[in-house]
């Protein structure tokens, strides 16, 4: 299965380390043969190279559109070697083979993202290059097609090891990776002129292109096996673009928690300094305050037992007091927009304790797509992207909210926006005072959410659970007037919810009769 290289073609866009490879294929003899500017890189390297218009008999030409695309180059990929017929016509054509092909395409992805016009992203459609890419993978049974600078060294080796050839299970395994180039390539195509050019959110085939990143340990759980992958291409800046300072590699569990602490984060990007704590991709404290410090304690408050081994953000550059105050506890992952020099320091002394960092916190108004896999499909939807700006707020009760009420009502709906549903969070001056997460009924999260007020106060050696005076927000409508009772009873004064259940009338009476200020959003905000 060995294959003795005699000729190789070399055309490639990302010129770095051809020369290398070219002059090591030349040591071993091989033949080179390329397109314009690849020939002229490896002559000015000092290497013997045939213009690949010497062999087509017609002139690079068209812009370069028209190249490599002439039967006697991939006539030279294709003919299977053994097969009399196809051998047949190479002479009778007088077609040579070609065992090694080393090619990438035109940037289309890096034209693309930077933000060139559209007759030159069409322009940066490689036509030639996928067309040899597909031929020498499909006969990879003769031919090595190399796709990726990242796997010359390989090649080289190969090609000393063998005395010039190269083996079947690296030419089937670069033609798996070929496929798997050309197929990106395309999708990136794709989803340009769907999304960029057509506008269409949701085309009719969905072009996913993507890139492994990190591998990971594993997944969810040690007996699930994972991988981060980055979209190809222009992406929106998130928790899978963060820079990691320090600390150990990070997990799929804190790739998830640490995306839910910036998303939630970020909503507080133009506001006071402000801190999350979130476990199990639900914030367990969340906080603003005058200082980081300030509002890291009051988040930390908030639900202290959970927050060991939590995933921190922060809306501001990290702090050196701050950074001491959080590695009080066991944290597993601190996201900040930067962090000086003496946070850096603190953390240091933590081995363990990853620090990303994000810089610009990313657009909590931004369009996108989320996307979950269910067995058998997808389902795609645009990303909740709705805040309050974006809705009127409506008094429904007769007592209208104090500015205080409101901007705890505020404060909790935006938190509530990233709470698993069912979500009930009680606030109180900036602060949640408590969170209920992921119930199957409402009444619940608002028992549970209370419960844990009282346990944070106790714990603090509050007189009382901040609940009492607390402004609480519901993700979705309370159906029945129970859930906004148990907050009642919990001490909360003023209520946020979107309304628009059938017993709205009942809930409104309990409200005015307990002397609740309700705004009602008209949007809801599930999460699951
Ligand atoms: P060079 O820099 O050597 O002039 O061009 C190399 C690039 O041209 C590679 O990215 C290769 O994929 C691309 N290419 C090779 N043949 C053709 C062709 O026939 N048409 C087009 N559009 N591109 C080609």
């Amino acid at each position: 299965d060995h294959v003795t290289a005699q000729r190789a073609l070399l055309s490639v866009s990302d010129k770095s380390g051809i020369v290398d490879l070219a002059t090591a294929l030349a040591s071993h003899g091989v033949e080179l043969v390329s397109t314009g500017g690849t020939a002229s890189a490896l002559r000015d390297a000092g290497l013997n190279v045939r213009d690949i218009s010497e062999l087509t008999g017609f002139p690079e030409m068209m812009d370069g559109r028209v190249k490599t695309l002439h039967p006697v180059v991939h006539g030279g990929l294709l003919a299977v070697r053994d097969n009399p017929q196809h051998v047949a016509s190479m002479n009778e054509h007088a077609i040579g083979a070609i065992d090694i092909v080393v090619v990438n395409l035109y940037p289309f992805e890096a034209t693309v993202a930077k933000g060139a016009d559209r007759d030159t992203i069409i322009e940066n459609i490689d036509i030639g290059g996928p067309s040899m890419v597909r031929s020498a993978a499909k006969n990879h049974d003769a031919v090595a097609i190399v796709t990726d600078p990242a796997d010359y060294a390989a090649l080289i080796a190969e090609l000393a090891e063998t005395g010039g050839a190269t083996t079947l299970a690296t030419r089937r395994r670069f033609a798996a990776k070929a496929y798997a180039a050309t197929a990106a390539y395309d999708s990136a195509i794709a989803q340009w002129f769907a999304v960029a050019d057509q506008g269409q959110a949701f085309p009719d085939t969905l072009p996913l292109a993507f890139t492994r990143g990190a591998e990971l340990r594993y997944g969810e759980n040690p007996h699930q096996s994972a991988s981060l992958y980055i979209p190809r291409g222009p992406a929106a800046r998130g928790i899978a673009q963060a820079e990691q300072v320090q600390g150990k590699a990070l997990s799929y569990n804190n790739y998830n928690d640490a995306d839910a602490a910036l998303e939630l984060v970020s909503e507080f990007r133009d506001g006071p300094p402000t801190v999350v704590i979130v476990k199990h991709a639900n914030p367990c404290g969340v906080a603003t305050g005058e200082t980081l410090i300030e509002a890291y304690q009051a988040a930390l408050a908030c639900d202290s037992v959970s927050a060991f081994g939590g995933i921190i953000a922060v809306n501001r550059p990290l702090d050196g007091e701050t950074a001491r105050a959080i590695s009080g506890i066991f944290t597993e992952v601190v996201a900040a927009p930067s962090a000086d020099d003496e946070a850096k320091a603190v953390f240091a002394a933590k081995k363990n304790l990853r620090l990303l960092l994000t810089g610009e916190l990313p657009d909590p108004a931004r369009g996108g797509l989320m996307v979950k896999t269910i067995a058998g499909g997808l389902l795609v939807q645009s990303r909740d992207a709705g805040n309050l700006d974006q809705v009127e707020l409506k008094v429904v009760t007769k007592r209208q909210p104090t500015s205080q009420e409101l901007a705890d009502c505020r404060f909790a709906w935006t938190v509530a926006k990233h709470v698993k549903s069912n979500a009930i969070v009680y606030a109180k001056g900036g602060s949640t005072a408590g969170i209920g997460a992921g119930q199957m009924n409402r009444l619940e999260s608002a028992r549970i959410a209370a419960w844990k007020a009282k346990d944070a106060a106790d714990k603090a050696g509050w007189s009382e659970a901040r609940t009492i005076g607390s402004a609480v927000a519901s993700d979705a409508f309370f159906p029945f007037a129970d859930g906004l009772l148990a907050a009642v009873e919990a001490g909360a004064t003023a209520v946020i919810q979107p309304g628009g259940s059938i017993r709205d009338d009942e809930v409104i009476a309990a409200a005015d009769e307990a002397g609740l200020a309700m705004v009602f959003t008209g949007m809801r905000h599930f999460r699951h």
